[in-house]
């Protein structure tokens, strides 16, 4: 019987996560900086992975959606219209004493006030007076909770002046909205239809936590989906996502203390907890990719927003939750923005936004039904959550195995010479390396002992392993090894690339 353990804090993945190079902490050398991160050879190639699979699948997959690549400075008026100069904020507290600075919400969350980001200042200083909250520091007196802008500022050309202020931008939904007439007539879409970016996004965080999962820098792929503000019900695809069945944890369910329910989507529709079909579309194939890239339903829930939580604009909001090591956490927030805005940057803009309804002959304001918007690092850390296992059989033979879904893992095959000192084995095993890249992302080793090896190669993901033997030069046939199941079988190396690219993509299962 195999005992198997999965990661039990965000230390030991942070430590897991370091130790295999996928991720460090940014400038380590000088000390490091707080909510900044660097990639390393895996974790790149783990990023690089999860963008392509979430860009394929929305975008080059569908005839309904469009993808830009907007500039990370932009206009400062973008940020004025979107609302994020006068309130992206958060609530700032200063101790009096040792001057460290505090989110206020945190600290009131941390003696359990639900909900606090959606308390007022005055509130907030009320409570904190009355649940007598001190500098989690030092001790000291707390000051007045003010509001602080995470944007982070920079300067546009050589003069410093007020006009020449900008911002690095804090979402990149923005992009979208101000190019939606452009990318709209330019590439002749009809709504309903959306428009989608990856790109990075910079926050100025009062106090990062929880490794990449609240960092300063990071990395959004977004949807911004169209449709004509009187349509937001009538999603054509609904026959597609009905049947999924979701830990669903409505905002009646929160409020009344109960538990979430496993509900289909189709009855969350017809009983219009989901508000809008095309929202709860979104929402549906959102929670199918990460299925469909392995990671455990018993993981995930959908949980709405509540009335005070969600942005005010937003009719409705869902978040994809996922369940950390520390707790519930959102994965993904899936907004109904409505045509807030198009609206805004309409009147900022004084220009004329609105789409044109060939059908009606007359103009109407686009509406956001659905804004999926997923950080990289989040689904990063999702992945290296949900696969890592620690097996014991009992015996000193641990493993440590990330079985990541075939298409995520940085590596897709090892090759492998048995001994190093073979000249016969290395030059054979080279010749199938090489032909191997050409295909896959292959990874050549010859260090250490078979054994030592696959363990390296089940540590970070990836699934087969090629070993080259004497039996190899023999008849021209490899072992190819199975991570998940460590079973071993022969295949003729003309076959190789062929066999390789089926189990890859799903088409056949490794069986002896
Ligand atoms: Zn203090």
């Amino acid at each position: 019987m195999v005992k198997e353990d999965k990661i039990a804090s965000i230390a030991d993945l942070a430590s897991f996560c370091k130790k295999n190079g996928f991720v460090f902490q940014s400038g380590e050398i000088y000390g490091g900086l707080a909510g900044f991160w660097d990639y390393g050879p895996l974790g790149a190639e783990l990023r690089n992975n999860i963008k392509s699979l979430w860009w394929g699948a929305f975008v080059r997959k569908r005839e309904d959606v469009v993808g830009i690549d907007g500039a990370i400075i932009t206009h400062p008026m973008v940020w004025k219209a979107s609302g994020h100069v006068d309130s992206f904020t958060d609530p700032l507290v200063d101790c009096l004493k040792c001057k460290e600075r505090h989110r206020a919400d945190n600290m009131l969350e941390d003696v359990g006030v639900e909900n606090a980001d959606a308390l007022s200042i005055e509130r907030m200083d009320e409570l904190i007076q009355k649940k007598k909250i001190k500098c989690p520091k030092c001790k000291g007196d707390l000051g007045n909770v003010r509001r602080y802008n995470l944007m982070f500022r920079t300067q546009v050309g050589p003069v410093e002046s007020e006009s020449s202020i900008s911002y690095l931008r804090p979402e990149t939904a923005q992009l979208i909205f101000s190019n939606f007439q452009f990318v709209q007539k330019i590439n002749r879409m009809k709504l309903p239809f959306g428009i989608a970016q990856i790109g990075r996004s910079f926050r100025n965080e009062i106090s990062p936590r929880n490794f990449l999962f609240r960092d300063r820098e990071f990395e959004q792929m977004e949807i911004e989906f169209f449709v004509h503000p009187d349509e937001y019900n009538k999603c054509p695809f609904m026959d597609e996502v009905n049947e999924l069945v979701l830990n669903a944890y409505s905002s009646e369910n929160q409020l009344k203390k109960q538990k979430m329910k496993k509900i289909a989507l189709k009855e969350l529709v017809k009983k219009k907890i989901m508000k809008a079909n095309w929202q709860a579309y979104w929402i549906a194939k959102q929670y199918y990719w990460f299925i469909e890239l392995g990671v455990s339903p018993d993981n995930l829930r959908v949980r709405q927003h509540l009335p005070d939580e969600k942005s005010h604009y937003a009719l409705d909001t869902w978040d994809i939750e996922y369940q950390f090591p520390f707790g519930w956490k959102e994965l993904q927030g899936i907004a109904n923005r409505t045509t807030f805005d198009m609206t805004q940057h309409m009147k900022y803009s004084k220009k004329d936004l609105q789409y044109f309804d060939e059908e009606t002959g007359k103009k109407v304001v686009p509406y956001v039904v659905a804004e999926p918007s997923q950080g990289v690092e989040r689904a990063f850390l999702v992945f290296i959550t949900d696969s890592y296992r620690k097996e014991n059989s009992g015996t000193k033979d641990e493993r440590v195995v990330l079985k990541l879904h075939p298409k995520l893992s940085p590596i897709k095959i090892a090759v492998f010479p048995l001994l190093k000192n073979d000249d016969n084995l290395v030059k054979k095993s080279r010749e199938i390396f090489n032909e191997l890249r050409e295909h896959f992302e292959t990874f050549y080793d010859s260090s250490g002992s078979i054994g030592r090896r696959y363990r390296r190669m089940d540590e970070v993901g990836t699934p087969y392993c090629i070993t080259v033997d004497h039996k190899t030069i023999e008849d021209n046939t490899v072992t190819v090894r199975d991570r998940d199941s460590m079973e071993q079988m022969r295949v003729k190396t003309d076959e190789l690339v062929n066999y390789l690219r089926e189990l890859l993509s799903g088409k056949i299962k490794f069986s002896k």
